[in-house]
């Protein structure tokens, strides 16, 4: 049998993909070499964001006579933690498994390998796939294998025992100190998480701001909120090396040493690109990931990427949105992916968000803006909910009327970002977006009041 689509890789991008593939009558198999739901649910957005609420939720108690509630005694149970984690991850896993069968989509668990075709002459023009000893053929095939950690060349860093974003998760019990190398969203997002529940943790970044490619002035703020709690951060500073219990910085010429119990590398993903018979297939590349077009063709038309294998977005809703335009263009239809309103949300607590461009990148290209910006206390359901809260939403408005960008500190940032995300998407001026109606209370009026 020839399939419509194979798929390999069954994260975000392969299981959305399959899914659309197969209730739109797309013969569709995927390969998985893990479980399904890839990095985002298994060890990735979903697992972190658990994590993350458990500590919001100890927060909360422990804050609650700000709100004239009294919880005393309140403790955490690190093992039920990562109990709950694991029950989420499982339901969502299952919940994709069942999207698959209803969908009529076969799934094979094994890694998938694509054949040699080179010297193959074909004149349907199929593609071959290796799994679990069997030979698949397919007309289409969608390459989604993700990505994985980088493991910067730090001198004694293969002889240290050190966490990634996957062992992190998985802890035993929460480590009296933390360095965390790589002040970048997930780096922030385990610092907020450590730190809350009691870890002293410190944050090395290279650069002179923690979440490079955010809004610059709302990093600084968030840094702030976080060192208030008790976060140490080191900018601008570089980690010479790493042995066992001891991270050695060094900063303007001077060098120091921080003493930690655990060190979390977290200096960023690359994607996949082997362990699939790339190299038996000759495809472009582009950058550290592979080349694409607006349909997320690769150089051979009839094979397709998308999500981290492209090196480009490395966010779970950028991979969903490239797999709904690739099936879109093997079922015919011609949308082109768009990257204008990609939001990115750092989920720490206080949230950021934002979505469009920042004043950096509006200043590198020259481009003429105005800055909208009002303290997040202007709206009334903000100051309900945030006793002691600050925060700033930021609009970025052209010329002649049009949101270049939007960006937001405060709860919750990351569910009323998205109000600016289709504003921007859709080309709406500041005035259009202005003349909606917001309901009242809500945090997501700030945009309004702001415009
Ligand atoms: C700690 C952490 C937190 C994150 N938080 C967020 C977040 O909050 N929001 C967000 O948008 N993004 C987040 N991300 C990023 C997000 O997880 C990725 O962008 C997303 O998973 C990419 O989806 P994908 O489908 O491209 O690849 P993946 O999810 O990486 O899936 C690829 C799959 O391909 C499989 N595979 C690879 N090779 C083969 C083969 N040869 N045969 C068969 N199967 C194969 C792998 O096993 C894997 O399951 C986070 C990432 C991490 C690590």
């Amino acid at each position: 049998m020839i399939y419509d689509l194979a798929i390999i890789g069954g994260g975000p991008a392969g299981y959305t993909a399959a899914e659309l593939a197969g209730k739109n009558g797309l013969k569709t198999i995927i390969f998985e070499k893990n479980v399904l739901g890839g990095v985002c649910l298994n060890e990735g957005c979903i697992p972190t964001k658990t994590l993350l609420y458990s500590a919001k939720v100890f927060h909360s108690a422990k804050d609650s006579a700000k709100y004239g509630i009294s919880c005393e005694n309140v403790q955490f149970d690190l093992s039920k933690i990562i109990a709950r984690k694991n029950k989420v991850v499982r339901k969502l896993t299952a919940g994709i498994r069942a999207k698959m069968t209803e969908s009529g989509v076969e799934t094979v668990i094994g890694t998938a390998v694509i054949r040699d075709i080179a010297g193959q002459a074909r004149n349907d023009n199929s593609i071959e796939i290796l799994c679990n000893e069997q030979t698949y053929s397919a007309k289409n095939l969608l390459l989604c294998t993700g990505s994985e950690v980088v493991i910067p060349p730090i001198s004694g860093i293969k002889e240290t025992n050190f966490w990634t974003s996957r062992e992190a998760l998985d802890n035993k019990e929460i480590p009296e100190s933390l360095v965390i190398i790589g002040g970048g969203v997930i780096g922030i997002e385990f610092a907020s998480f450590f730190n809350t529940l009691g870890t002293k943790v410190v944050v090395v970044e290279m650069l002179d701001e923690i979440l490079g490619g955010m809004d610059k002035e709302l990093s600084a703020l968030l840094r702030n909120e976080l060192t208030k709690k008790g976060i140490e951060f080191h900018l601008g500073t570089k980690v010479v090396s790493v042995h066992n219990n001891q991270v050695e910085i060094e900063k303007d010429g001077e060098k120091r040493i921080l003493e930690t119990a655990k060190i979390l590398l977290s200096v960023g993903r690359k994607p996949v690109l082997t362990g699939f018979g790339l190299e038996n297939i000759s495809l472009e590349t582009f950058g550290n990931g592979l080349k694409v077009n607006e349909f997320m063709q690769t150089s051979q038309p009839n094979i397709y990427a998308c999500g981290d294998i492209t090196g480009f977005s490395l966010l779970a809703h950028t991979a969903v949105r490239e797999a709904e335009v690739a099936v879109e263009h093997i079922l015919g239809k011609a949308e082109k992916m768009s990257y204008k309103a990609i939001p990115g949300v750092v989920y720490t607590n206080p949230e950021i968000a934002g979505v469009g461009k920042t004043e950096d990148i509006l200043q590198s290209e020259g481009v003429a803006y105005a800055v909208k910006q009002l303290p997040m206390a202007y709206s009334g359901r903000f100051v309900a909910e945030n006793e002691q809260g600050n925060g700033v939403c930021k609009i970025l408005e052209s010329e002649d009327g049009n949101i270049l960008g939007v960006h937001i500190l405060g709860n919750p940032a990351s569910e009323i970002i998205v109000i600016a995300g289709i504003a921007i998407e859709k080309g709406l001026k500041t005035g259009e977006l202005k003349a909606m109606i917001f309901p009242h209370p809500t945090v997501g009026e700030i945009i309004k009041e702001t415009l």
